[in-house]
């Protein structure tokens, strides 16, 4: 009986030490891989540091880099406005951080003749894309999205007034609605040969959705432009910045050439060409947004 007792002893002894105690170490190191290399820093917990290649934020790639990758690419900065109007009006409606005042807009747009930029429509890019048709040195390209009202009685004189050309992307069935711009006055423009216009959605809705949204948003716009004579280059910009993989498809079927992101750079590369970055302009003076 002893015996048989001192041999169970043993037996649970040796279940203990090599099957139950490696499992639960298992456990906890495998609870603090995952868990402390995702909610801590790499310096406080020096056990778990990542090599420094993974966790350091990628530098961005140099032209060279990107023209080997994605090319040919071209440097061309395009500038992100919305509104163009009176800083009161702005803080009244909550949207001062989407506006520029006319004032700083004038000297912005003076600083880019004063530095020799050449404004250039997206049908520029476009032809540089498809036949490698050069722009013109210290190129620039203005855009403005949603089609607000201002955009035609405060930023169209300006902009005429120096003979630069701009780009507004129009949430087409917001059109004629309060704060937004007519018909009339979206036609006046194009006929000035200073503004050219793009798709931004029908009723601003970002490219995310349900696929049959996504698709409706996006064709219900492409045909009221082109109705109007208003899309013969096909371009877009992405509703809040956000570009999906549908999107991009639905565009590409529909024979689109070009689409903008808000995602920050100024480098376009052919191969991105309906991921297109851009820069945000504020209410600053234009040198501080490496111009
Ligand atoms: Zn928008």
């Amino acid at each position: 009986m002893e015996k048989n007792k001192r041999f169970i002893w043993v037996l649970l002894a040796g279940l203990a030490i090599f099957v139950v105690v490696p499992i639960l170490a298992f456990r906890i190191i495998g609870i603090k891989k995952t868990g402390k290399q995702e909610f801590t820093t790499p310096s406080a917990s020096p056990s778990a540091t990542p090599t420094t290649s993974f966790s350091a934020t990628p530098r961005p790639l140099t032209f060279a880099e990107m023209n080997k990758l994605y090319g040919p690419c071209t440097n061309l900065p395009v500038l992100m406005y919305h509104h163009v109007e009176p800083e009161e009006n702005a803080k009244l409606n909550k949207r001062t951080g989407l506006n520029v005042p006319p004032e700083m807009f004038k000297k912005q747009m003076e600083y880019l003749v004063s530095k020799g930029y050449s404004t250039v429509f997206p049908s520029d890019l476009a032809n540089f894309f498809d036949s490698g048709t050069p722009l013109p040195s210290k190129p620039v390209m203005i855009t403005l999205d949603d089609g607000y009202v201002d955009n035609g009685d405060l930023m169209f004189p300006i902009l005429r007034q120096l003979g630069l050309k701009v780009t507004i992307y129009l949430a087409t069935g917001l059109m004629e609605n309060f704060n937004y711009l007519t018909w009339a006055k979206i036609d006046e423009m194009k006929t000035s040969g200073f503004v050219s216009f793009g798709n931004h959605t029908w009723s601003h809705k970002n490219v995310g959705g349900a696929h049959d949204v996504v698709l409706k948003e996006i064709s219900t716009a492409d045909e009221q432009l082109a109705d109007r004579g208003l899309n013969s280059v096909k371009t877009f910009v992405y509703p809040y910045g956000l570009d999906t993989a549908y999107g991009e498809k639905v565009l590409k079927d529909l024979g689109y050439k070009l689409a903008f992101t808000e995602v920050h750079g100024r480098i376009q590369c052919k191969q991105k060409r309906l991921s297109l970055p851009r820069i945000r302009i504020g209410n600053s003076l234009m040198a501080g947004y490496g111009l």
